[in-house]
């Protein structure tokens, strides 16, 4: 029998699910996955809730339902000052993973070079490949994260058709700086190529940093597609509303792919998601205020735990070194261990890195900071009780 495609079935399953799935079995707190344990607004799944009682249930516009395209506008004009045009400048598709899926298929040539910057979320690079590219990987590396830009510069030629980065980044919990950004825009102004900029994270920046899209930066606006997920900012990740804003090309590209991919996306979830993006600022502010909280409670009792624990610039993630815990073992072994002896769930840093556990980055473990307090509470108080053995 002829097997199934190579490249994919070299991905195997997604550490997420793995790591789900090891948590549920062992009945753990699950950490390692990124999700809330509380759905957002209300206000905004009443609308979601009226409108699958009242239709209309069907085909929504292949590029999204109007009122939400007109939401991403204005909240592209609202937050970062950007003018776009609904109509032509914005697609909705489902999910920011389609989102990139559908900016790689619309955009990549087979022999295309596309500059990336390790750790990478799990989808990138599988994507990437199978619509032909060619991947340029720069690392960079925990606890420091620091970009090195003459290996990123060299990482660019005259083959680059795009890069593709995600900031705030996850999982490195990195947010990019205006300085790193301008060096990226040089890059690629310099070598003519565009950027698919993952933004999911957009509004969970903390300590009063700013998320400054590249498409802001001079020269960017036509370059970049600047991809949004309602599941992050609306803390529903089941829902699977992602939306690109780039300028009409680039857009026309995408819809190129996304036509073929899913068509389109639930029409009374796009509907709450133009409500959810049109809520004053009192509810994004309380977003990144309510999970720096949750940041600061969690990493103070992982530090008295004993872990090295990193800084959190944005996500809904933190990384620890648990070496000074004297943990025998790689991180693919320190995530299954607690998930099973401590009852935690984390997810191993080496799984975002090419080579896994031999990649040289196979001490670090993240974990999901975005729950409610007392189940933080308890996975310190367990974790803690492990470790004092
Ligand atoms: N990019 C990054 C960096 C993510 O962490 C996620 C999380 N799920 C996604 C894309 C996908 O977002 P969505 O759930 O909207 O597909
Ligand atoms: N973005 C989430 C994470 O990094 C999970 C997404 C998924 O499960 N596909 O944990």
């Amino acid at each position: 029998m002829k097997g199934p495609n190579t490249i994919l079935d070299e991905y195997g399953t997604t550490i997420f699910t793995v790591m789900s799935a090891l948590a549920t079995e062992h009945n753990a707190i699950n950490l390692g996955q990124g999700f809330p344990d509380t759905d957002g607004p209300e206000a905004v799944r009443q609308v979601a809730a009226n409108a699958l009682l009242n239709g209309p249930n069907q085909y929504p516009p292949m590029a999204g339902l109007p009122d939400l395209r007109q939401a991403v506008a204005a909240h592209n004009k609202r937050f970062y000052d950007l003018d776009v045009d609904w109509q032509n400048e914005v697609i909705v598709t489902s999910g920011a993973t389609e989102a990139l899926a559908a900016c790689i298929f619309g955009l990549i040539e087979p022999g295309d070079e596309a500059v990336l910057i390790e750790p990478l979320y799990d989808s990138y690079l599988p994507i990437l490949r199978r619509a032909g590219a060619i991947p340029k990987i720069v690392r960079i590396e925990p606890p420091e994260w620091k970009l090195p830009l003459d290996q990123l510069a060299a990482a660019f030629s005259d083959k680059t058709k795009l890069i593709l980065f995600n900031t705030p980044m996850n999982p490195s919990a990195k947010v990019f700086t205006q300085a790193e950004l301008e060096f990226i825009a040089k890059l690629m102004l310099k070598h003519d190529t565009y950027a698919i900029c993952d933004e999911v994270y957009e509004h969970l920046v903390y300590d009063g940093r700013a998320h400054i899209p590249l498409m802001t930066l001079p020269g960017m606006r036509e370059r970049c597609l600047r991809i949004g997920s309602a599941g992050k900012t609306f803390s529903m990740t089941g829902w699977k509303v992602g939306y690109t804003t780039a300028a009409p090309p680039l857009v026309t590209a995408v819809a190129r792919a996304h036509q073929f991919l899913t068509f389109t996306t639930p029409p009374g979830l796009q509907k709450a998601v133009a409500d959810g993006l049109r809520q004053d600022d009192t509810y994004f502010a309380g977003l990144s205020s309510d999970l720096q909280k949750k940041r600061d409670r969690f990493a103070q009792g992982l530090k008295d735990i004993g872990f090295g624990v990193m800084q959190s610039q944005g996500t809904y993630f933190i990384g620890v070194d648990f070496r000074p815990l004297g943990f025998n073992g790689d991180d693919v072994e320190f995530c299954k261990h607690i998930t099973i002896e401590a009852g935690v769930a984390a997810v191993p840093f080496s799984a975002f890195y090419q080579g896994g556990v031999k990649s040289g980055v196979d001490h670090f473990a993240r974990f999901c900071y975005c729950k409610q307090d007392a189940l933080l509470d308890t996975a310190i108080e367990r974790l803690a009780k492990h470790f004092k053995k």
